[in-house]
C-alpha cells in the first residue's frame, strides 16, 4: 500500500475512533457498546468459517456487525473494527447519522472469512483501518514520546499499546514498529 493511501486511511480511522469511542468516553474494552451507541447493532454467531460479517437490518433500519462468538475478545474486537471499516470506507456510513440511502439492503454487505483467505486490495485497506482505529496515531504518538523520554522501554511500549487498545501483542508490535519506521524514529533498540 502506498504511504499516502495508508496515511489517509489512518486519519479516517483516527477520526472515526474519536467520534465513536474516545469523545464519548468509551474505550476499546467497551467497543461493542460504543459501536452500538453510534447506530449499529452488534450480534454474535457460532460458525467455524467466518470471523464476522456486515449486513443491513431491514426491520430496525440499521447496519448489523456480527462477530464469531467462539473467538477471543481481542479477535472479536479486531473483527468489529474490520467490519466497521467496510461500513465507513466502502459504504460511506457516518456514525450517529441516519445515512442509509446507499445501502443495498437485501444483501450481506461483507463477510470476513476465517484466516487463510487471499488478501484483496479492499481487505488490505480495511485491515489497515481496523489497526489504525484500535491503535490511533494519537495513542502511538503519546507512547512514542514516553519511549523517547525514556520513561518506558520499547517492550513496555508494546505492552502498553496491547492493554490500552485491547489488541494482540502481534498486532501491537507490528503497528508500533511500522509507526516508528514511518516517522523515522530509531527507538527500537534503545
Ligand atoms: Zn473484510
Amino acid at each position: 500500500m502506498k504511504a499516502e493511501l495508508r496515511a489517509t486511511i489512518d486519519r479516517i480511522a483516527e477520526l472515526s475512533h474519536e467520534l465513536i469511542v474516545s469523545s464519548k468516553e468509551f474505550n476499546n474494552q467497551d467497543l461493542e457498546e460504543a459501536i452500538e451507541a453510534s447506530g449499529i447493532d452488534v450480534r454474535y454467531f457460532v460458525n467455524k468459517n467466518y470471523d464476522g460479517f456486515l449486513k443491513w437490518d431491514t426491520q430496525q433500519n440499521c447496519p448489523i456487525i456480527a462477530v464469531n462468538a467462539n473467538q477471543a475478545p481481542v479477535r472479536q474486537r479486531f473483527s468489529m473494527a474490520h467490519e466497521l471499516g467496510h461500513l465507513i470506507l466502502d459504504w460511506n456510513w457516518i456514525p450517529y447519522s441516519n445515512n442509509n440511502k446507499s445501502f443495498d439492503k437485501d444483501k450481506v454487505l461483507n463477510v470476513t472469512l476465517f484466516r487463510g483467505v487471499k488478501q484483496t486490495p479492499e481487505e488490505t485497506k480495511v485491515n489497515e483501518f481496523a489497526a489504525a482505529f484500535l491503535m490511533p496515531d494519537s495513542l502511538l504518538k503519546k507512547i512514542t514520546d514516553e519511549v523517547k523520554e525514556r520513561k518506558i522501554s520499547y517492550a513496555e511500549a508494546i505492552e502498553k499499546i496491547k492493554s490500552i487498545a485491547g489488541v494482540s501483542g502481534v498486532s501491537a508490535g507490528y503497528r508500533f514498529k511500522h509507526y516508528c519506521q514511518e516517522k523515522g524514529l530509531n527507538i527500537v533498540n534503545e
